[in-house]
């Protein structure tokens, strides 16, 4: 028996990041950047106006108020996008848009709203300080300066940063393929003719959202048989693929197929029993060059599994930094009992009680019971140690996605 974390460090220390490749920076949202950026231009490239008004020179607006307006020429209409033509000389102003370049001799300006307009000129109402109102060149962005650093995760603020040096293109890891393959004499695919003595392959779909859901790019490979040359089959066409995942056939008592041809194929395969709860028996190794991981068959345990085990790697292959979900304290809304020396991850439902949280578990929590991941927002962890856990006790809970970090609409 292994424990959870000896389990983990021998997948991980296994697993490295792709290598990089090149993508549109909108097809980059939430991918890892694999190169360093730094700024081929100054943002913004020239002073410009932050306000619509009059581009002048601070100094000729001396002693100017409301009821003694000082009046200046105005020489020229500079629109947003339009280049100046004139230099602002003493007692002259440029009628200016936000946007616009600012004319070579102002250094400042007034806004609209504090002129008037009097035919060619204009009377101000206010002083104005140098520099006031002037947004000045490369205040966001200085020319080359490092604006992302690689290992950095691609939002969206990041995508108009980009954008705006004019960068179309930039290196990200790549996903990894992951190859799914179910096995199993008792699973059909989703439209067979069903039939009592048949279940659904579920897993083979549960799994590929749960590769979606982390970035990969699930390969369906489909059911093997439990027999030897479809399995060899379907293990060859799986590794296409960056990871191989397959589900059933590894845990005690199985029909000792899928383990035995695992052994004969692959390389250094290890056959786990992992001190967890769901999903102890778990096989680790390689086909070709190629990680495998062999998940149990029961749909609850194979979700679990991949939880802890496989979306970590799933996300260091993708350059990641983080891999783990957020573990937030909860307190508990039941009594809980387990067996001494196991790690339980138990389906749960954590909702937010004013600045704290609380957590109920989903019910029946056998492997098989589905319906307790479909209602689960979280996993309770509970330690190796624990025997008893108390009503009321603080917990740890496992995210499992981001309902917490929704809040309804203010005023509904
Ligand atoms: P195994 O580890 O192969 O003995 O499978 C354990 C249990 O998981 C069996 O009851 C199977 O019916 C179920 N199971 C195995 N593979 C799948 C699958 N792909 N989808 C849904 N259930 C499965
Ligand atoms: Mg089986």
């Amino acid at each position: 028996m292994i424990s959870v974390d000896e389990a983990l460090k021998g997948i991980l220390e296994t697993i490295s990041p792709l290598g990089l490749e090149k993508v549109n920076i909108l097809d980059a949202l939430g991918r890892v950047i694999g190169e360093d950026i730094y700024a081929g231009r100054s943002i913004p490239p020239k002073d410009n106006s932050a306000m619509d008004g009059y581009a002048l020179r601070a100094a000729d607006t001396r002693g100017a108020s409301p009821e003694r307006p000082v009046f200046l020429d105005v020489v020229e209409d500079l629109p947003a996008g339009s280049i100046p033509q004139k230099r602002i000389g003493p007692g002259q102003a440029a009628r200016i848009m936000t946007g616009a370049p600012l004319p070579e001799g102002a250094d400042a300006v007034i806004r609209m709203e504090d002129t008037r307009k009097e035919d060619n000129r204009v009377a101000l109402l206010v002083e104005a300080k140098k520099g006031q109102d002037i947004r000045h060149e490369g205040e966001d962005v200085r020319e080359g300066e490092e604006v992302i650093s690689r290992g950095e995760i691609i939002r969206p603020a990041e995508v108009g940063m980009l954008a705006s040096l004019g960068r179309s293109f930039i290196f990200v890891h790549q996903r990894p393929l992951v190859a799914i393959v179910a096995t199993g004499d008792e699973l059909v695919d989703i439209d067979e003719a069903p039939s009592p003595w048949k279940i659904v392959s579920s897993n083979s779909y549960s799994l590929a959202a749960l590769v979606r859901e982390c970035g990969g790019i699930p390969l369906q490979i489909g059911i093997a048989k439990d027999r030897r040359e479809d399995l060899l089959a379907k293990f060859r066409a799986a590794m296409r693929a960056d990871l191989i995942l397959s589900s059933g056939g590894v845990s005690f008592g199985d029909y000792d197929l899928v383990k035995d041809l695992m052994k004969e194929v692959g390389n250094r395969m290890q056959f786990w029993q992992v001190a967890m709860k769901p999903g102890r028996p778990l096989a680790f190794g390689s086909l070709g060059s190629v990680p495998i991981v062999g998940l149990p068959g029961n749909p609850v345990s194979a979700m679990v599994s991949f939880e802890q085990f496989i979306r970590p790697a799933i996300l260091k292959m993708l350059g990641h930094k983080n891999l783990f979900r957020r573990v937030v304290r909860a307190s508990l809304g039941e009594d809980i009992r387990k067996k001494k020396g196991t790690r339980h991850f138990i389906r749960a439902r954590i909702r937010r009680e004013g600045e704290d949280y609380a957590v109920v578990t989903t019910g029946e929590q056998g492997s098989g019971i589905l319906k307790s991941m479909v209602r689960a927002n979280g996993l309770i962890i509970l330690p190796e140690e624990a025997t008893e856990v108390r009503k009321g006790a603080m917990v740890s809970v496992q995210l499992l996605d981001d309902s917490l970090e929704r809040m309804p609409t203010p005023g509904f």
